[in-house]
């Protein structure tokens, strides 16, 4: 019975992986058309100053409308596409797109591309990144280039490199998810950021008494001013965040409670509501979508 019961989990365990291998395959495949099916679009989330509450820029989030299984998540495709070696490609199409669409903003609006190491790990990216600006005509300052920490995993050297090639073009960098990767602090001795995008797993439950996270925040901010960074708050939710968030002395905030990520005609319809003398920023209370 024993024999039988190995036999049995044995071959479940292959039914499971070879449908778990197809079903890898298929979704390579659906990728490798998906860029020429115009499957993608981007959704452009606000980025809002602590300051005076006006939106100083967006992100672009990548969005895969799947032709039958719906919207794919980007942490369920990006991970296949970086191996799968699409996401060169579709990473380029996201900063051609995202500095075109910006070029619609009123010209201090920033806008914020999330960059995979793969890309990073390419001589190629600062070419790349020029023909976006300069195709899009935006100043080069106002794109920012949002790298996670994975990247210092890499050659040193060349990422050395790479920051300052990036900086010479003038365009912005920012540390994207601080905190949940192989946290160093001795990148940010010599790489040169101009901001610290705080992972909002220290946003949950930051507002709640005796909670570490609030802490943890404070710490980062203080590095962060020391090394005269800018500092993001990522994933708040709630009003009550906001207030406890800029106390902290975080410089900027992302998160739901100021919108979710939504549609290009969205957010230029969010800007204008701004108002001529608010230059596309905009006050809270106008805020379109939660
Ligand atoms: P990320 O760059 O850290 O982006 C922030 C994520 O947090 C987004 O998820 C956003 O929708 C979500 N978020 C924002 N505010 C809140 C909030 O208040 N509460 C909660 N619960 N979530 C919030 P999204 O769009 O699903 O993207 C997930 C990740 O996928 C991104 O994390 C980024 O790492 C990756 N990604 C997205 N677009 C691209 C892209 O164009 N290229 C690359 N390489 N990666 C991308
Ligand atoms: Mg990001
Ligand atoms: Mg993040
Ligand atoms: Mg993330």
């Amino acid at each position: 019975a024993a024999k039988a019961d190995g036999r049995g989990v044995s071959r479940f365990f292959r039914d499971e992986m070879l449908a778990g291998a197809q079903k890898r395959k298929r979704l390579e495949d659906d990728l490798r058309r998906a860029l020429g099916e115009e499957e993608f679009h981007l959704v452009y989330q606000p980025v809002v100053s602590t300051k005076d509450q006006r939106i100083v820029g967006y992100e672009a989030l990548l969005r895969w409308e799947h032709p039958t299984r719906g919207l794919v998540s980007p942490a369920d495709f990006v991970p296949v596409a970086e191996e799968c070696g699409m996401i060169e490609a579709i990473g380029e199409w996201v900063l051609r797109t995202a500095c075109a669409e910006a070029a619609k903003w009123p010209a201090q609006v920033r806008i914020a591309v999330n960059v995979s190491p793969i890309q990073f790990a390419n001589p190629a990216l600062p070419a790349i990144v020029t023909s976006a600006i300069a195709s899009s005509g935006i100043a080069a300052s106002r794109l920012e280039l949002e790298i996670t920490e994975s990247v210092f995993v890499n050659d040193d050297a060349f990422s050395s490199q790479m920051f300052k090639t990036l900086k010479g073009i003038g365009v912005r960098l920012a540390l994207d998810d601080f905190g949940t990767g192989y946290s160093s602090l001795g990148y940010l001795r010599k790489a040169p950021f101009d901001k610290i995008k705080i992972d909002q797993s220290f946003v949950r439950g930051a507002i709640q008494a005796g909670n570490r996270n609030a802490a943890i925040i404070k710490a980062i901010v203080t590095l962060a001013d020391t090394l005269g960074m800018e500092t993001t708050a990522e994933g708040v939710e709630q009003q009550d965040e906001i207030t406890l968030i800029r106390d902290l002395g975080c410089s900027h905030i992302q998160g739901f409670v100021y919108g979710r990520p939504a549609r290009a005609e969205d957010a230029r319809a969010q800007l204008a509501s701004g108002g001529a003398d608010a230059g596309g920023a905009k006050p809270v209370g106008h805020r379109v979508s939660r």
